[in-house]
């Protein structure tokens, strides 16, 4: 168990410490951005492929590349290449070289989009490149500079930047650049105007598709991680949960701690995890999943702020594994691994888990979404009669030990009632009285009790067999014994629905 219990603490140590521009790296990036690692304002020559910036124009830094540039030094800031490579242009607005200090963008339309404030004092306003247009970085107005082909801009996190509030490219789509924009920037020079359709393009064959992405125009993308499985191809695009079984899924005897681990780094067992939690999964084939509100429960900090995007996936770009990341870290945490997701969700609040429960989550998760079988649990069906919140807590009981049994088999487990109200999905009055039922009636059966670290008691069941529950349905029910049987189904009945 220790082993599993380290490795489960690892899941959600992927990302720590990672600095917040390490992050701005990965999302600019997933949006399918051109980034360049900057020395304040200057490009991070002995960072470049060949001390050259402009290579970037031509092909961006790769997920990996940029990850562990900026994770090597944290002390570089983030540049954004503009123009064809990244789909965008900027309006750099400095309102020091205002004219009589009057600001020429006055009467103009300007569209809601991505904005931060720089340095100056002024602003930085991102916008969408014209589709097959190619304009040049130029000086449109008395203070205001389009940064177009053969520029780039400092962004936030770096020093002195930052997005304004609600305008973060988090939280709104970039706008179509204004017209009126594009007839200062090309007056003149109608060949720049015409643009390069060649070399347009080419950029459309070879970018990923993050560039469709990035202005949040594919938010349905069907994707199946296991298609790959030939035996199980699903038809239509769909994926049903048969064709998750991965071929010669078999019961692990032992599964140890690291193989567990291994498991979570799987960018497929992640994704069915993904879906089967239902979190977004658009978005995630950039590295990066689209932003959404954080699920999290309680967590009124995530959802209050005007309802804007709280919380993303991300695709650990070293070892392939999700990871769910709360912007807000409204419980003093960041990054959760997805069975701990998991977990919260069923708490119906965050909570910290110890490593083998944690791990028994995360095993749940991949018998759920059928990557493992789950052990075989030898048990007795319960009679027609049984009230259907019985059911739930005896088949919650059962799968635990099917997920349990994979690495400690037939040792049998605790089961407390705030557990196993999570677990079942019911409340914890609910566990409490059918589990008080199972075991009246032999179906379950306490074996044994340890000593929780608090120092409380707590017992542990195996189920119960036949001769159990044939022993048991001779003697009348302790609670009920005076009464008549038939007075007695109904009473339990009431109680436990
Ligand atoms: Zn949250």
């Amino acid at each position: 168990m220790t082993s599993i219990a380290e490795s489960s603490t690892k899941l959600s140590s992927h990302f720590e410490g990672t600095a917040a521009i390490t992050l701005a790296v990965l999302d600019s990036l997933a949006r399918g951005w051109s980034i360049i690692p900057l020395q304040g304002k200057k490009p991070a020559k002995n960072h470049l492929p060949h001390g050259r910036w402009k290579l970037l124009q031509e092909k961006p830094l790769s997920f990996e590349t940029a990850y562990k540039t900026f994770r090597k030094d944290p002390t570089l800031g983030l540049g954004i290449i503009t123009g064809r490579v990244s789909g965008i242009v900027v309006l750099d607005i400095d309102p020091r070289r205002f004219e009589n200090d009057e600001n020429p963008l006055a009467g103009r339309y300007l569209p809601i989009t991505p904005t931060e404030r720089t340095p100056s004092g002024g602003e930085h306003r991102y916008f969408r490149l014209p589709e097959g247009m190619t304009l040049p970085k130029r000086e449109i107005l008395p203070g205001v500079e389009l940064i177009g082909e053969g520029g780039y801009v400092a962004t936030a996190p770096s020093p002195g930047y930052e997005w304004f509030e609600g305008l973060s490219p988090d939280e709104i789509d970039l706008a179509e650049l204004p017209e009126w924009v594009v007839e200062l920037a090309t007056a003149g020079d109608a060949s720049r105007r015409a643009g390069t359709t060649s070399a347009v393009r080419r950029y459309e064959s070879d970018a990923d598709s993050s560039k469709t992405t990035r202005v949040g125009q594919v938010n349905n993308i069907v994707t199946c991680p296991h298609g790959s499985q030939t035996d199980m191809v699903p038809e239509q695009g769909e994926c049903s949960a048969s064709s998750r079984k991965r071929a010669g899924a078999t019961p692990l005897q032992r599964l140890e701690g690291t193989e567990l681990l291994r498991w979570f780094d799987q960018r497929d067992v992640c994704m069915a995890v993904v879906e089967h939690l239902g979190l977004p999964t658009a978005g995630l084939e950039t590295g990066r999943g689209k932003a959404f509100k954080c699920v999290l429960p309680g967590h009124t900090d995530c959802t209050k702020s005007g309802g804007g995007p709280s919380a993303s996936l991300y695709v650990h770009p070293e070892t392939g594994g999700i990871l769910y990341r709360d912007w807000h870290a409204e419980n003093g945490k960041e990054w959760y691994s997805l069975p701990e997701v998991a977990a919260c969700l069923a708490y119906g609040k965050v909570i910290e888990l110890n490593g083998p429960e944690l791990a028994t989550w995360a095993l749940r998760l991949l018998v759920e979404t059928g990557f493992i079988s789950p052990a075989k649990v030898k048990a007795v069906d319960l009679p027609d009669d049984a009230p259907e919140t019985v059911r739930k807590v005896y088949s919650g009981f059962l799968l635990l030990l099917a997920c349990k049994w994979l690495h400690t088999p037939d040792v049998p487990s605790t089961f407390s009632w705030r557990f196993a109200a999570a677990w079942c999905g019911v409340d914890k009055d609910t566990a409490k009285r059918a589990m008080t039922w199972l075991l009246e009636k032999g179906y379950v059966r306490k074996v044994g009790e340890i000593t929780a670290s608090y120092g409380r008691k707590m017992g542990l069941f195996l189920p119960g067999t036949e001769a159990h529950v044939s022993s048991r349905a001779d003697k009348p029910s302790r609670t009920n014994a005076t009464k008549p049987t038939k007075a007695t189904t109904r009473t339990k009945k009431r109680n436990i629905s």
